[in-house]
């Protein structure tokens, strides 16, 4: 067991220092990842993930992935496979220390059986509506169960009867006897089981009783000797029974440790809200690049690094705050910066014809593929008398801000020559059709040979090595949420433009050779990556990653 240099960054770590130094726990660091697999994993996930896996790491130990599967009713294997492949993605390595509750049902309804015989634990038939009514309030204590004194045997007797499929959901349960007037709602005689005659994805038939989270949860903990159970906030109440189940059965005792959840600004955090989003095809799928799941963040070309990276920054606290979805992009920025190959690429483009440039010349320009990073190289880039620019690049009629191309303006074209415009071209609509040029031969390569300079510098493609491709742009799937209303439905709040689809887009030829799983920075226009799922060699398809503003550290520079 060792303790790393950073012991003492958060709350969670100084504790796990402290539980090292005390010799609390006979083993080295055991915590857990313990995902329901009834949804894909999201953002606020990976910061489980990267505490989880993290901690273990850096104090030696093993994080264990378990499968919390105790609710057949909307697991599935594809999640659990969705799951695995999300944490192996973002780094992470549970060894062979993959688990499922599932495989401790046999286990926990022996420990069912030892709370009945220890008289701390009853088969209650009141109905569910009664069972509610009979809890009291927070200000009201809560009454008995009119089954609350069955005797051991009865108990026993029907709860095996429950384990044998012969009553119907709803008409009994399985009740801690604990304290109808506890002032915490969690300890007045929770449910341990329920009737559910259903088929579950791993056990298939054998079982009609489930057991509940609580329960399940803590023993589970116990039984996989964890040392560290982390989790979120909203279970701090739920210790007292987490520690009860424990101290009865006198098993291996687990230390629950509490942190605040992530919430992201703009999106929403709950699995029940993205699988309302996905059933109803707001968005196209669990990975749709908007979705703040991590197969969604990975299809729009997030990197695990940048995810790593955000999951670091925020940290572990102890108070629910909201994070800026601006930090997570900053996160990824400063990422893909460092390791980004440059290319361009013309997402609404216009021709350029250069009238002094040879009709059948094609001349090759070498451009650097990351200045951040010499040691990637350079490529080559096809030029030639029509080129296409980006519509937006161009101004009739200029504003004195306006730095780019103009009537009788003069810009570079990045790595290629100056240019400058000497007449447009229009349809009958009046839509510009052509921009023509002329070029300065002696400015080979972005440089006047008399020493003049020009403002702006433009990105191009040559139209007839380009690639035509498809982009898709990306905004927030909600619209701002800061008004504080939170009611209403969540589909009212989704924003009718987080996606534009550009279909006449030209992208240069280096990128026929794109890999999926790359990202680029398409210069001055952002990162894009191939779309894992309708990108084809035939007809690219590319999502915008993030554009290349960076509002977080404008807001956050001192
Ligand atoms: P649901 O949204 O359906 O209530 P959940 O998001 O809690 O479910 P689980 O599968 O139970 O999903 O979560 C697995 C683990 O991830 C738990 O330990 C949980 O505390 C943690 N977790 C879930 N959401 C967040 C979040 N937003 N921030 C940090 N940790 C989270
Ligand atoms: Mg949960």
């Amino acid at each position: 067991m060792s303790i790393p240099d950073n012991s003492a960054s958060d709350f969670i770590r100084n504790i796990i220092s402290n539980d090292i130094n005390s010799g609390k726990f006979d083993s080295s660091i055991i915590t857990r990842f313990p995902p329901e697999p009834n949804g894909y994993l999201h953002i606020g996930h990976a910061k489980s993930i990267c505490l989880n896996f993290g901690v273990a790491n850096e104090y030696g130990g093993i994080c264990h992935l378990r499968f919390d599967d105790t609710n057949p009713t909307r697991e599935d294997v594809e999640y659990v496979e969705s799951i695995k492949t999300d944490v192996k993605w973002l780094g992470y390595d549970w060894q062979d220390h993959l688990y499922f509750a599932s495989d401790y049902f046999d286990q926990l309804y022996d420990f069912a059986v030892v709370l009945i015989e220890k008289g701390l634990a009853y088969v209650d038939s009141l109905s569910a509506d009664d069972i509610r009514r009979y809890r009291g309030t927070l200000t009201e204590p809560g009454q008995d169960s009119p089954y609350r004194d069955r005797s051991i045997e009865d108990n026993l007797a029907l709860f095996e009867q429950m384990k044998k499929g012969q009553f119907e959901d709803g008409t009994h349960v399985l009740r801690a006897k604990i304290d109808m007037a506890s002032p915490n709602l969690n300890l007045r005689d929770p449910t341990l089981y329920r009737i559910r005659k259903m088929p579950h994805h791993r056990t298939g038939d054998i079982w009609k009783i489930y057991p509940m989270y609580d329960f399940a949860h803590s023993l589970s903990d116990s039984i996989e000797g964890v040392t560290h159970s982390l989790c979120t906030l909203e279970f701090e109440d739920h210790r007292p029974l987490y520690d009860w189940f424990l101290d009865v059965l006198q098993v291996h005792r687990s230390q629950q440790i509490e942190f605040a959840r992530l919430n992201l600004s703009n999106t929403v955090m709950s699995k029940r809200m993205l699988r309302d989003l996905v059933e109803n095809r707001h968005v196209s799928g669990w990975d749709d690049p908007r979705m703040p799941t991590i197969s969604g963040l990975r299809r729009r070309g997030y990197t695990p690094e940048a995810i790593r990276m955000f999951c670091h920054e925020i940290g572990i606290a102890k108070r629910d705050t909201e994070v800026e979805s601006a930090l997570l992009e900053h996160c990824l920025r400063t990422n893909l910066n460092l390791t980004a190959p440059r290319v361009m690429g013309v997402i609404d483009p216009v021709k350029v014809v250069l009238i002094n440039y040879p009709e059948d010349l094609v001349e090759e320009f070498d451009a650097v593929n990351n200045p951040e990073d010499l040691s990637m190289g350079t490529r080559k880039v096809p030029f030639s008398r029509e080129l296409f620019i980006e519509r937006e690049d161009f101004m009739e009629t200029p504003s004195s801000k306006f730095f780019r191309l103009a009537p009788g303006k003069e810009v570079r074209l990045r790595a290629a020559y100056y240019i400058t415009c000497v007449d447009v071209i229009k349809n009958v609509d009046g839509l510009i059709t052509e921009i023509h040029c002329t070029y300065d031969p002696d400015s080979r390569g972005g440089s006047s040979l008399d020493g003049r300079r020009v403002r702006g510098t433009l990105h191009w493609v040559s139209a007839k090595h380009a690639i035509k491709a498809e982009i898709r742009l990306y905004g927030d799937l909600f619209v701002d949420t800061t008004d504080g209303d939170n009611g209403g439905l969540l589909t009212d709040r989704l924003n009718p433009h987080s996606l534009t689809v550009m279909t006449e887009c030209y992208v240069e030829p280096s990128l026929a050779e794109s890999s999926q799983g790359v990202t680029y920075q398409f210069e001055r226009q952002g990162y894009f990556c191939l779309d894992s799922v309708d990108s084809t060699p035939g007809q690219l398809v590319f999502n915008r990653t993030v554009s290349l503003r960076d509002s977080w550290s404008k807001v956050n520079k001192s």
